[in-house]
């Protein structure tokens, strides 16, 4: 006997389902790409906001149970999936094509600021996203040694249209990252003491004058601590959101709490909070209960572990991403939830101006 499937319904049905992560529907956030009905097999075609999608299983089956409610004769519903990363585009005024910046921060250094910055831009980039790294960590810019880069970038002076000089960097490029820093401008013995309107200064000219390309996604390591170079981005880009890196131990959390009243006062969307070093010494669990107490999104903890010192040390940050490192899944993990937080935001968001798209 043949079955007839409705396919007004099915559509229907589809379009309706709320997707578990953004909570909003598939047709308001326009992710139904096709479907296609043939006999009694049913296959679905979704476009995420982000390769970086937490957990397909589960959008999976919620369309799966939506085909059967609408027609209960249905057979086989396969969902396939691609992606389309957003993004605020704010970069524009300065000459910047990148999709979302966004920051990563902490209340005091040592939280392992740093190595959470360089994870997340390997962890997108695994995802198959186009990702620069961006070291303003002026204090104690160690990502270049983290991710082993050689070398310094190349700056060349160019004659512009209106015959002024203009500067041109080249970043390195590491394992497929655009890496910039800070530190390959300094020499690194020389104590640097830079005064707010300095690391403005310096950190306008780098992000100007780098030739980034276009990226989906561009992560900048701040300082710990202090609100000058916040406050310059923010006014400068218009930031996806700020990533806020804390250990489980209450002294860090609270360090953690001004930096999150920080970026309220400038103005910088917090996209949620980090636990870094959870386990047995530091304990856990703190920064989870600090994020529901104050209405932030918790993004997952990452456990305290010798390999990922050693790994940061030797330079190569990037073999914590090889498939039976330990570290991987709970990096990944995290990599996911602020790639679909800044898709959320995005949405919250919707009076940001689009400078330009992409
Ligand atoms: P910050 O940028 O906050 O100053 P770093 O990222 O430089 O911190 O980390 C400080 C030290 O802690 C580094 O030696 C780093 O390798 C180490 N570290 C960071 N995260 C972890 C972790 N989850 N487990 C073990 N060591 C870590």
């Amino acid at each position: 006997m043949s079955v007839s499937l409705s396919e007004a319904d099915i559509t229907s049905k589809i379009h309706d389902v709320i997707d578990p992560e953004i909570g909003r529907s598939l047709s308001q956030l326009q992710m139904v790409e096709s479907i296609e009905i043939d006999g009694t097999n049913v296959r679905v075609c979704l476009e995420l906001p982000t390769p970086a999608y937490p957990d397909r299983g589960r959008l999976t089956k919620l369309v799966q149970d939506a085909v059967a409610a609408a027609s209960p004769g249905a057979g086989d519903v396969q969902v396939r999936f691609t992606s389309r990363i957003q993004g605020k585009n704010t970069g524009g005024s300065i000459g910047l094509r990148v999709k979302n910046v966004v920051c990563v921060g902490s209340g005091k250094g040592g939280v392992g600021k740093s190595t959470v910055a360089a994870c997340l831009a390997y962890g997108l980039k695994e995802f198959g996203a186009k990702v620069g790294l961006m070291d303003a960590d002026v204090y104690g810019p160690s990502i270049p040694h983290m991710l082993g880069a050689q070398g310094r970038p190349l700056a060349t002076d160019h004659q512009g249209a209106d015959g002024q000089t203009v500067t041109r960097i080249e970043p390195i490029e590491v394992d497929g990252l655009k890496l910039m820093s800070m530190a390959f401008f300094v020499e690194p013995e020389k104590a640097v003491v830079w005064r707010g309107p300095m690391l403005h200064r310096a950190l306008t000219q780098f992000l100007k004058d780098t030739d980034w390309g276009e990226l989906d996604y561009l992560i900048i390591d701040l300082p710990p601590g202090t609100g000058d170079v916040s406050l310059t981005l923010s006014q400068l880009l218009g930031l996806a959101g700020a990533v806020v890196v804390c250990t489980p131990q209450q002294v860090a959390l609270l360090d953690a709490v001004k930096a999150l009243n920080m970026y309220e006062q400038v103005k910088v969307p917090v996209l949620g909070i980090v636990e870094n070093m959870s386990g047995e010494i530091f304990g856990r669990g703190g920064a989870k209960a600090k994020a529901a107490e104050l209405g932030i999104r918790f993004l997952g903890e990452i456990p305290i572990e010798a390999d990922i010192r050693i790994k940061g040390d030797e330079g190569r940050i990037s073999a914590l991403f090889s498939e039976d490192s330990p570290a991987r899944p709970h990096l990944l993990s995290v990599c996911e939830q602020v790639a679909i937080g800044i898709a959320r935001q995005l949405l919250e968001s919707p009076g940001l101006p689009t400078l330009e798209v992409l």
